[in-house]
């Protein structure tokens, strides 16, 4: 018999949850709090990790259509100089950027629409002796369940009612990203990141004339704009750094500059608790370092899905998923991390001596740790 299953939080998480439960054989809809799917949000890279799921979904050819692939990763000096180029084309499944918003609506359009409710923020839940739910959402109505599932980011209203205690960490530095237009960037398939003295820069192309670029700045955190405003603070904090990336914040509109603080949280020691789970930031949110939040939010789908599949008892299979997932984010979260630490160094001393070891090391350690990230199997 299908399972009814609520999934709380309609973003990138929610509704891969809900492409994968669907195919499973659950019976699932998404509550979205806002009044309307959709999803702003800047660029984002999917890696092979995520690609290879999307592509057992039947969703890769539409990704790939609507974003830009990636070749190689260069990191680079403030002088434009390299400090390694790395080939991403050995993995059996491609890497691609895209704007968050057109992964979000294929998502979208694999599911029918009747399984997508908006302006339906959960409130709360409870869950009797049988492990049957009952969701309440803020508008005083209540959906009963045989399942939740809290995909509703990092400030989770599932997981701050299952009280574990958790709470963000803030890593030390502001991001801010923008999409610029019509600007010409280096070589095609070619993303990079530039690494200075407690900053950093990174370019994306999207496709369709977009290029997504993203800045880091280690301050404060919830750090107020400066008085010229965020587009000029950025400006400033990486004038003289090589072309294009000047160019590209220029020709970005600042209203649609997005600042985020830099946080994840102490990884969780377990997120289920009887027919209710977490899955996407709601369980472990990550720092952006390697780009693999979303990708991870992808993978929690399928191995729920998996796990589900394989056991008809819905608790049981819930923890076999939380099994699975909690080493798997703990580790790309520790690595992101490191990544971003290293980064972020500031001292002159320690920021010639990580691009002369990194210009050695970086290939290898790159290969070993982000290859066990990207060829990970479900
Ligand atoms: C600067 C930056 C760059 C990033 N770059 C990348 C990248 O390149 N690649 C990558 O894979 N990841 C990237 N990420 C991470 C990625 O964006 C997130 O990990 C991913 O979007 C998490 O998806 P989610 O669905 O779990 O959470 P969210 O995207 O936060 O979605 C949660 C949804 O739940 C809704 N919601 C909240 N509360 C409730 C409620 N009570 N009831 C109902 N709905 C609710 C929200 O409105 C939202 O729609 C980046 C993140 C940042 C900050």
């Amino acid at each position: 018999m299908r399972r009814k299953l609520v999934i709380a939080g309609g973003g990138i998480g929610g509704l891969a949850a809900a492409v994968a439960l669907d195919r499973a054989g659950e019976d699932v809809a998404v509550h979205e709090r806002a009044p309307a799917f959709c999803d702003v949000g800047a660029g984002m890279s999917l890696w092979p990790n995520a690609t290879r799921i999307l592509r057992n979904w039947g969703l890769l050819e539409q990704v790939l259509a609507l974003g830009e692939p990636v070749t190689h990763f260069d990191l680079l000096c403030p002088d434009g100089s390299t400090i390694s180029e790395i080939p991403m084309g050995s993995a059996d499944s491609p890497a691609v950027c895209l704007h968050r918003a057109d992964l979000h609506r294929v998502l979208r359009q694999a599911l029918s629409p009747e399984k997508l409710v908006a302006n339906h923020g959960l409130a709360s839940f409870s869950q009797a002796a049988n492990g049957r739910v009952t969701a309440t959402f803020t508008d005083g109505s209540e959906v009963e369940a045989d399942g939740l599932i809290g995909a509703d980011g990092v400030g989770s209203a599932v997981l701050s009612q299952l009280n574990t205690g958790a709470s963000p960490v803030y890593r030390g530095y502001t991001i801010w990203r923008g999409i610029a237009r019509d600007v010409r960037v280096g070589i095609r398939g070619h993303i990079s990141e530039t690494w200075g003295s407690g900053r950093r820069f990174g370019i994306m192309p999207l496709g369709k004339d977009l290029v997504c670029w993203y800045a880091t700045h280690n301050g404060p955190a919830a750090r107020p704009d400066g008085p010229s405003g965020r587009k000029r603070e950025i400006q400033d904090l990486f004038k003289g750094w090589h072309d294009p990336v000047s160019r590209l914040i220029e020709a970005t509109d600042p209203e649609t500059i997005l600042k985020n603080d830099a946080r994840d949280r102490a990884p969780l020691r377990r997120w289920t608790h009887g027919n209710v789970t977490l899955l996407g930031d709601a369980a472990h949110p990550i720092t952006p370092n390697v780009g693999q939040g979303a990708c991870m939010a992808i993978e929690d789908a399928a191995c729920m899905a998996k796990c589900l599949k394989a056991d008809g008892h819905l608790g049981r299979a819930l923890l076999a998923y939380e099994r699975a997932r909690l080493p798997r984010t703990r580790y790309v979260g520790r690595q992101s991390n490191r990544i971003g630490a290293i980064g972020q160094f500031e001292n002159p001393f320690l920021v010639r001596a990580r691009n002369v070891i990194a210009r050695a090391l970086l290939l290898f350690s790159h290969d070993m740790a982000l290859n066990s990230v990207y060829s990970y199997q479900i």
